[in-house]
């Protein structure tokens, strides 16, 4: 068991940072004062490798470099295959874009009608409002826009996009994201989705934000409030290696759920952080441990500069195959990917259906046992006749 240490929460206090006032350390502003964002910095903590070296001095040219003390605190920094160093500290590889990547790899720019609104699903926007986050994840789907270190000036226009939800009544779902919308202010974030409530064809709010597990400090008392104030809200959180499940964001995540915020997780498929099926079973045990359901589990984008941390789709379908029906449903995510170009999220299952008849549905289950179940209803219903090409091509 890879994993024994699933059974205790991780905790290292303020590690590094020891000698700094726990009011400071609790304070979220504090975390993002003292981000780490130059080699001189990370050099004062930690050893690099030649390959991390020479990519910390090129990321400003592609996504800036920025970890908060917290979440630098999780890196084992004597080990340079760690799965949190290597989703936040720059490699040279970074600077390597390969013939399928692309700058935006699932078609955002040309689903956007006005800028920060990606307009993709009949039903429901994405709404992008800022362009920045707490710390920069090396597998970005944004990083053209996240950061500004490309020079793309996305400037996001919170009025056009209000603008815009008002005018398509459609839209029954907003999706904020960014960058990460829980660097907006309390009052700001008041503002938005006050003015997201007051349009009557809104239905569902939720917010996209990988700052709880960042930044866990971020969730207050006051910020708590705020979604109290405009709720039901749902949040999406991204954890991507059971080490992430730390006391503090199992808190933060409490603090979310007593506040009536109902928590999903998203994770990306990384190589060597989470591509393994006992470390993906660590984890959604964990998230399920900390009210957090499972979401989606997606196949990393065709982002430039990623191929040294994207797994094998066939890898993620395997993982998927060991955890249907071997843990609990509650824990099993989605497995998809975003289709390159713009097709939206598709879902990329294990096949357990293995023949379909005039009579029967064939299928296997977990265990590989087969299984039939009759398609003829009585009294025969012909509305109730199925497109066999429809489900299984
Ligand atoms: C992911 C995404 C959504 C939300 O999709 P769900 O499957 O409903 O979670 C909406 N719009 C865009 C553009 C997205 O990428």
């Amino acid at each position: 068991m890879p994993y024994e240490e699933d059974r205790k929460y991780w905790y290292d206090g303020q590690g590094l940072w020891d000698h700094i006032p726990e009011q400071d350390w609790k304070n979220w502003t504090w975390q993002l004062r003292n981000r780490i964002t130059t080699i001189e910095q990370l050099e004062s903590y930690m050893e690099l490798t030649p390959d991390e070296r020479e990519g910390c001095l090129f990321a400003n040219k592609k996504l800036a470099l920025a970890i908060t003390p917290y979440f630098f605190n999780l890196i084992d920094r004597n080990d340079p295959h760690c799965p949190i160093r290597k989703q936040v500290i720059p490699r040279v590889c970074e600077m390597t874009t390969n013939a399928e990547e692309m700058l935006d790899p699932v078609g955002e720019d040309s689903h956007s009608p006005v800028p920060g609104i990606v307009h993709r699903y009949p039903d429901r926007v994405l709404f992008l409002v800022t362009d920045r986050c707490a710390a920069y994840c090396r597998y970005c789907t944004r990083s053209r826009l996240v950061s500004n270190a490309q020079d793309y000036n996305f400037h996001p226009e919170y009025e056009a996009g209000l603008k815009y939800i008002e005018e398509h009544p459609e839209v029954r779902d907003v999706l904020l994201s960014g960058g990460d919308p829980l660097l907006l202010s309390d009052s700001k974030l008041d503002y938005l989705l006050g003015r997201l409530r007051e349009i009557e064809h809104v239905e569902f709010i939720r917010i996209g934000s990988r700052i709880p597990v960042f930044m866990p400090q971020r969730i207050t008392e006051s910020l708590c409030d705020v979604f109290k104030k405009h709720g039901p809200l749902w949040m999406s959180i991204h954890v991507n290696h059971p080490r992430e499940c730390t006391q503090e964001l199992k808190d933060a995540c409490e603090r979310l759920s007593f506040s009536g915020v109902p928590l999903g997780n998203q994770s990306v498929l990384l190589k060597g952080v989470n591509d393994d099926v006992e470390v993906m079973k660590a984890l959604i045990h964990r998230l399920l441990r900390m009210r957090v359901r499972p979401y989606y589990l997606y196949q990393c984008d065709l982002i430039t500069g990623s191929s040294h941390l994207r797994a094998n789709v066939c890898k993620g379908i395997e993982i998927m195959k060991q955890l249907r029906g071997h843990t609990t449903g509650y824990a099993v995510p989605q497995f998809v990917i975003d289709a390159p170009g713009g097709g939206g999220k598709v879902p990329m299952n294990p096949q357990y259906i293995t023949k379909l008849d005039e009579e029967a549905i064939h299928f296997k289950n977990f265990e590989g046992n087969l299984y039939r179940y009759p398609l003829k209803t009585y009294p025969v219903d012909e509305d109730c006749r199925c497109n066999k090409e429809e489900i299984l091509l």
